[in-house]
């Protein structure tokens, strides 16, 4: 039987096992360079007792394959909580979306905001919009542009707008409905995205991660931990580890970064023209930093975002409300998780991080300079790779580089694997391990990394269940698969 090597075992190459070994499958192995499972999805406890992700990760499942692997490993240990989202700006809270609570804004903010909105909408064409920045600006206007879309976007991605494509945006922004906004505004109603439809679950003990630590005893006998990938020789289907290791293998499926797999670890002699498109593409790193506070939690808030300058972080998460085994003492301690992004054009010190997001809490009136006495933890990891950027000329380096590798066996997908954001979320990551097994084992045809989100008025229904033509995958665009995976692909949520 064909030996399949998986590089990762974060969620993709965990999808990518667990489906194997359900299909009967024995002759596989997954690697991870780390000393635990779970890759970017994992969690950890501090020695003070609080338990901390890689970033607040809020799981919004597609897919009832997903819902059956959670619930499997899970049972019924976990919480299900209501999102409650906020943007922290001007002094005050605004709920989230942004756009459908402009009337929380003071009123000179709130005018520009609605005047370049009623402009947007009446003189500008999105469609022709070549890049993320132009589409912020065709769609939400000068006055969202500027007080909220344009910062906040910048501490987020860590790039400028311009940089990167509008494709990624379906469901992630909001895109705004001009009526709803006149009518929030004039009739003074709250729009918020929060609500009984808007639930998420999440491990009651052992934070995200837990899921996926579970999910890895599935597979454990075929997990090979503490074990870096230091070049794979894809003439003679070989993978080189740094001790010296050295496994072959009939088709490789890695979850490590695409620039490094092609730009450092290819040996064999990669073209050039492949070497040099992968190193194209674009990522931003991120400092998390998680601060645990000897205080009863102030606060029934999911997480917040932050678009000023008056702190370090994009967002910030109440990690402590997602279950009440996140600290020590659930009556008496609660927990902030920060998110900093980082890259060449937003650097960061990471030697000074901590105490600038501590000093970025009590800026933005999160924290009161008298709890600093109060903070008995704080918690930092540094994530090299932690947003694919979705630069404008992505989907073309994917699809050079992607139908290469895979003429030569090697399957790159997951996060970092396939660099498509918009598919990057723990189920999707999950997804794609699963349906390229099904791809190879079956025959049947992979629907994430095709999924295209059209940008429409609300933005969230805007799943196209069909393979865009830069799927990335290399295979022929099929006619009428788009649904044939009903029973895997759920419809994006209302
Ligand atoms: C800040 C942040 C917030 C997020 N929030 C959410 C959220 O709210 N909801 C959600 O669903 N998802 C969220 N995600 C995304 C989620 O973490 C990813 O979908 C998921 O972890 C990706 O899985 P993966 O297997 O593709 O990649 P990874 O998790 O990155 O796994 C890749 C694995 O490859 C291994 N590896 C890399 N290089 C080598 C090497 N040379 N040798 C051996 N092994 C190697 C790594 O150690 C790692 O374990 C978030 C991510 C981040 C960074």
């Amino acid at each position: 039987m064909e030996k399949i090597v998986i590089l990762g075992a974060g969620p993709t190459g965990l999808g990518a096992a667990v489906r194997l070994k359900e299909l009967g499958q024995d002759n596989f192995r997954v690697y991870d360079r780390n000393s635990y499972i779970g890759g970017l999805a994992s969690s950890f406890t501090d020695e003070a007792g609080f338990t901390w992700d890689i970033g607040g990760h809020v799981m919004f499942s597609h897919y009832e394959y997903y819902d059956k692997c959670f619930q499997r490993a899970m049972g019924g240990e976990y919480q299900e909580n209501m999102r409650e989202c906020w943007i922290r700006m001007m002094d005050r809270w605004v709920p989230y979306p942004f756009q459908n609570n402009i009337r929380y804004l003071p009123p000179q903010a709130a005018y520009e905001c609605l005047s370049g909105l009623v402009k947007a909408q009446t003189q500008a064409d999105h469609r022709s919009a070549q890049n993320f920045g132009e589409f912020i600006d065709a769609v939400f206007g000068e006055g969202i542009a500027k007080h909220f879309m344009r910062p906040y976007n910048f501490k987020v991605w860590a790039h400028p707008p311009e940089m990167m494509n509008k494709q990624w945006i379906g469901e992630r922004v909001a895109v705004v409905d001009i009526d709803r906004a006149l009518k929030n505004i004039i009739l003074e109603q709250d729009d918020v995205a929060w609500g009984p439809n808007n639930l998420f679950k999440y491990p009651l003990r052992g934070g995200t991660g837990e899921f996926y630590r579970r999910l890895g005893n599935e597979v454990a006998d075929h997990v090979t931990l503490d074990s870096s990938v230091e070049y794979v020789d894809w003439r003679e289907k070989q993978v080189f580890f740094s001790d010296g290791k050295m496994v072959k293998y009939d088709t490789l499926v890695s979850a490590i970064p695409l620039d490094l797999l092609c730009g450092q670890m290819l040996n064999g002699g990669a073209p050039a023209h492949i070497r040099e498109a992968a190193r194209e593409l674009r990522h931003s790193s991120g400092a998390m930093v998680g601060i645990g506070i000897k205080q009863p939690c102030p606060s029934t808030k999911s997480w917040m975002y932050f678009p000023e300058d008056n702190c370090p972080f994009y967002r910030v998460t109440y990690l402590s409300n997602y279950s009440p085994y996140m600290t020590p003492d659930k009556d008496r301690y609660y927990s902030l998780l920060c998110e900093v992004s980082e890259s060449e054009f937003k650097p960061i010190d990471r030697g000074t991080i901590v105490e600038e997001v501590i000093q970025g809490l009590i800026n933005s009136g999160l924290l009161q300079e008298s709890d600093r006495k109060d903070i008995v933890s704080t918690w930092l990891y540094y994530a090299d790779y932690s947003y694919p950027t979705p630069t404008v000329d992505r989907d073309d380096i994917l699809a050079t580089v992607i139908p290469w590798l895979e003429e030569r066996g090697i399957y790159s997908r997951g996060r970092f694997g396939m660099w498509k954001y918009e598919v990057s979320n723990t189920d999707h990551t999950l997804m794609q391990g699963v349906e390229l097994v099904d791809r190879l084992m079956l025959g049947e045809p992979e629907i994430t990394i095709g999924m295209r989100y059209a940008s429409t008025q609300d933005g969230r229904q805007a799943a196209v269940h069909e393979r865009s033509v830069l799927a990335g995958s290399g295979d022929p665009r099929r006619k009428g698969t788009a649904y044939a995976y009903a029973d895997k692909a759920k419809p994006v949520d209302g």
